[in-house]
């Protein structure tokens, strides 16, 4: 298994515009510098205890982005170097991204993460609700949150229509928010979709950015259920 060649192979698939963040989560720091000295500089994390543990050992040029559930008691520790949030699920959260960022005179960039798939789960916003809080207007106010886009995880499932579909609607929504709520925001851009099993459904469906762990850097170990 050479994360090198493998990392090569994965971008000789995308389009120019659409950037790749190498999810390292659960894989040591020296798979992650095989990588970055091959050339890739973009890296998600979904844990705060292990990114802060990765990153002291590792480059500064590295662009850290936050990809898995963040609680927000979490956000103070990843607020002075954080590049993206992906996964901003509530107002709370945001407003509570705002805070410790107005702390470091920061502005971070977050995604608004959509629940799309047909499993249950606890986190993302439904459409509708996200619609409402962007309608309520108050993340206008988050002077220190900039929403760059949204970001969308299809159902795991081999049914590739339905994975196609569901990334449809998370294109669709952007579409529709962006002018909508963006219109004279151009920093509201990305669309964040596509793991290892379906990215080329979803370059094709429009994402921006796709998020790749277990095609780069082979299985994860699991410690925990994340
Ligand atoms: C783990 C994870 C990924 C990467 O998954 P792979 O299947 O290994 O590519 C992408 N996005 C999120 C939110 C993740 O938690």
């Amino acid at each position: 298994m050479d994360i090198q060649t493998n990392l090569k192979q994965v971008l000789a698939g995308l389009p120019v515009g659409v950037r790749l963040v190498a999810v390292s989560k659960f894989h040591p720091a020296e798979a992650i510098r095989e990588a970055y000295e091959a050339g890739q500089r973009i890296f998600g994390e979904s844990r705060e205890q292990e990114l802060s543990e990765k990153r002291k050992e590792l480059p500064d040029d590295i662009e850290w982005h936050f990809i898995g559930h963040l609680q927000t008691n979490k956000v103070k520790y990843i607020a002075p170097y954080i590049a993206l949030i992906h996964a901003a699920d509530s107002y709370k959260l945001l407003a509570e991204i705002n805070k410790q960022a107005a702390k470091h005179n920061r502005v971070i960039p977050c995604l608004l993460e959509i629940h799309i798939a047909q499993e249950e789960s606890k986190y993302g916003f439904t459409p509708e609700s996200c619609r409402a809080m962007l309608e309520e207007g108050k993340w206008k106010r988050l002077d220190h949150v900039r929403i760059a886009g949204i970001m969308g995880m299809a159902t795991n499932t081999g049914d590739e229509a339905q994975i196609e579909q569901e990334f449809h609607t998370l294109k669709a929504l952007f579409d529709e928010w962006k002018q909508a709520f963006f219109a004279d925001r151009p920093g509201f851009k990305e669309i964040s979709m596509g793991m290892s099993h379906d990215y080329p459904i979803a370059v094709r469906a429009g994402s921006t950015m796709v998020r790749v762990g277990s095609k780069i850097f082979g299985d994860r170990v699991y410690t925990t259920n994340n």
